[in-house]
């Protein structure tokens, strides 16, 4: 595995919610990161069905732009009753036409869930696969998978996209109702930075 030497990371994303966890969880590199909108990137097409080829498009897009070493995330939730929906199209479940509405994207969620009268608990996967891309192209993967259950209604205000009906395994409370410390602590992204602290930082 090549390990990262650089002293900066573009983290490609132009979600605030993932960045600020991003931000914090790369914290004790001490290196210097740059979000997509604070460099002026557009957000390029996720034309693939899988996590790790939509977090390449947003790599090498990122790269390419800047010429500098970038890490892209690609994350999603997958409930096991639907068949792992929304998966890759998290995000989609949530898009207006103007903006995105994670409420919507939820309580379609929860109608489908109900639809197909799924068993409790309605267990699912937050997935994360980052992809840390050198200027030449070469590209490291690292993966995190956070296990737990949809609940219904959403709690608390904290987090971001669907964290107010995910309740991890082992805990009594959703990610909405979690600091951005506890979330760190066990979340899916914190699990696959982990892992490339391990690989590419040791
Ligand atoms: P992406 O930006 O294409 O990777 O879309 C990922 C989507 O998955 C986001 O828009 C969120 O809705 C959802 N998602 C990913 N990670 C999290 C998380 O930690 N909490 C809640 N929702 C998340």
């Amino acid at each position: 595995m090549r390990p990262f030497e650089g002293k900066a990371l573009l983290v490609a994303t132009h979600n605030a919610g993932k960045l600020a966890e991003m931000r914090a969880l790369l914290a004790p590199l001490g290196i210097t990161v740059t979000g997509a909108a604070e460099a002026g990137l557009g957000e390029p097409v996720e034309t693939e069905d899988n996590f790790l080829g939509n977090a390449r498009i947003k790599a090498r897009a990122a790269m390419e732009a800047t010429g500098l070493p970038v890490l892209a995330d690609d994350s999603g939730i997958s409930i096991d009753a639907l068949d792992g929906a929304p998966g890759v199209y998290t995000a989609d479940w949530a898009e207006t036409g103007q903006g995105r509405d994670f409420g919507m994207a939820m309580e379609r969620a929860w109608r489908e869930l109900e639809a197909v009268n799924a068993p409790l608990p309605r267990s699912a996967q937050f997935r994360c696969t980052l992809v840390l891309m050198w200027p030449d192209g070469h590209d490291e993967v690292f993966e995190g998978v956070l296990p737990g259950q949809v609940v219904w209604p959403p709690r608390g205000a904290e987090g971001h996209g669907y964290d107010p009906i995910f309740m991890p395994d082992g805990h009594q409370i959703t990610l909405g109702e979690m600091t951005v410390e506890q979330k760190n602590s066990l979340s899916h992204r914190a699990r696959a930075v982990a892992k490339m602290m391990e690989g590419s930082f040791a």
